[in-house]
């Protein structure tokens, strides 16, 4: 079974039909099922043309695990027309992809009325640490308790030393969506009390890449966090 996870579609792709349908479909139901589904993880636009090329492939091609891991990368985050990307992007969320959950999240939360964050919560259980992060983030906007929630969730170890790649996610997101930033979201938060003249210490520098984690005070991560996610969307703090 492992062996499938090194298939990809350019492999498929070189040889010809008759030595796919070969030596695919001479292997068990479950063993194509996990080649398709590697072939999704990693593009599914080489899954969906596998799926063309004979009519077992295209019912094998049916399982919900394949639209559970599929790579959603190069789909439009919003499909205007019900296309058939925006079928696969919902029988992608009725198979819990986390991804599929992450986009609805970001959608339901900063172009409708940014109150529902139930597709977000559902992708960070799924493991989506983009989702988690935007969790966070939201959190710390609200009261003492719901604060103090976000600062315990921005300092989770699975957003360990990825704190930048998830803001950069999200600020992309914001983007791509054209929304307005929720109205909660413009109030000033200071999440540590403690420690006014140690949080000045990195305003006014670059956004880091890489150093997450050089400030020992959780709070105080969260504020210079917050100092650079607002400065991405043009936000005075
Ligand atoms: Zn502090």
């Amino acid at each position: 079974m492992e062996n499938s996870t090194i298939i990809k579609g350019e492999d498929i792709y070189n040889r010809d039909e008759s030595s796919i349908m070969t030596n695919m479909l001479s292997l068990p139901n479950d063993l194509v099922i996990d080649i398709l589904a590697s072939l999704s993880a990693s593009s599914h636009s080489d899954f969906l043309r596998a799926k063309t090329v004979c009519k077992t492939l295209n019912e094998l091609g049916d399982n919900d695990f394949i639209y559970q891991i599929m790579s959603l990368k190069g789909i439009e985050l919003v499909p205007w027309n019900k296309d058939k990307q925006q079928i696969l992007l919902e029988r992608c969320i009725q198979c819990h992809n986390s991804e599929a959950f992450y986009r609805q999240g970001m959608v339901d939360y900063f172009s409708d009325k940014g109150t529902s964050v139930d597709y977000l919560q559902k992708a960070a259980n799924y493991g989506h640490a983009g989702a988690l992060y935007v969790i966070g983030i939201i959190s710390l906007f609200g009261d003492t308790e719901s604060n103090k929630k976000g600062i315990e969730i921005l300092n989770q170890n699975n957003l360990k030393g990825i704190l930048w790649k998830c803001r950069k996610e999200m600020v992309l997101f914001i983007y791509m969506l054209w929304t307005n930033i929720p109205t909660i979201m413009n109030k000033d938060v200071v999440c540590c009390l403690n420690h006014n003249n140690y949080q000045k210490k990195w305003r006014f520098t670059w956004p880091v890449d890489d150093g997450d984690d050089n400030v020992e005070c959780k709070a105080c991560k969260c504020d210079r966090e917050l100092d650079y996610l607002m400065s991405s969307l043009g936000i005075d703090r």
